[in-house]
């Protein structure tokens, strides 16, 4: 990785769910805290104002995150003295998140950036694709597939029991839904 003196550049950690993306940004986060770095963490938010909140992993690792409704958010509330950058959830934020990304890399910042680089159908999800091809250090994590135990690079999305439709929209109201990691051999996309 390149030294503290060096100019800016992004990186990128991806995976399906569970593949440790919060952990791992967690991680990187705190080691540039430990060189006293001065770090801003942001994820979108999910409801509509402004919150100080958190990124949380799924085995309780957590980081004071603040929350944002837009991609250019981050330009309000970036302190001038910041100097790494960390986006959870980036899947999420419109798509000026990808010339905001190169903008505070070009500005010296190291920016790190963590989501899900496929949706549960398999496909490119968001702008992450277009970070991945900007960023000058991509991790592509898996996790393990909850049927057969080998890696798993897909999330399965299962509605009321079962694998959910590629046509099956993002909200569904009152249906009882979840998520899981598969591989390609195991992850179902029915038509
Ligand atoms: P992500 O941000 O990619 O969703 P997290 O960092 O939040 O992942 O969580 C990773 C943690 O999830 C692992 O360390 C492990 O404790 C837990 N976990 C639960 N199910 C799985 C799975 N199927 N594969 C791997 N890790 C899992």
């Amino acid at each position: 990785m390149y030294g503290p003196n060096h100019h800016g550049w992004i990186e990128v950690i991806v995976g399906p769910m569970y593949s440790g993306k919060s952990e791992e940004l967690i991680r990187r986060l705190r080691r540039a805290q430990i060189a006293k770095q001065k770090i801003q963490v942001f994820k979108p938010s999910i409801d509509d104002r402004y919150s100080v909140s958190e990124v949380v992993s799924h085995n309780g690792e957590k980081i004071k995150a603040e929350c944002i409704n837009k991609a250019e958010d981050i330009y309000k509330l970036l302190k001038e003295d910041t100097e790494v950058i960390g986006i959870d959830e980036v899947q999420f934020l419109d798509d000026q998140i990808i010339d905001i990304c190169r903008d505070l890399a070009d500005k010296g910042l190291r920016v790190v950036v963590a989501g899900l680089d496929m949706d549960f159908r398999g496909e490119p999800f968001g702008s992450t694709p277009y970070i991945m091809a900007i960023a000058e250090f991509v991790d592509k994590l898996t996790a393990v597939c909850v049927i057969c135990g080998h890696p798993a690079n897909r999330t399965q999305r299962i509605v009321d029991g079962k694998p959910a439709r590629y046509t099956e929209p993002t909200i569904l109201v009152g249906a009882q839904e979840r998520y899981e990691a598969r591989c390609r051999l195991h992850h179902e996309v029915p038509k």
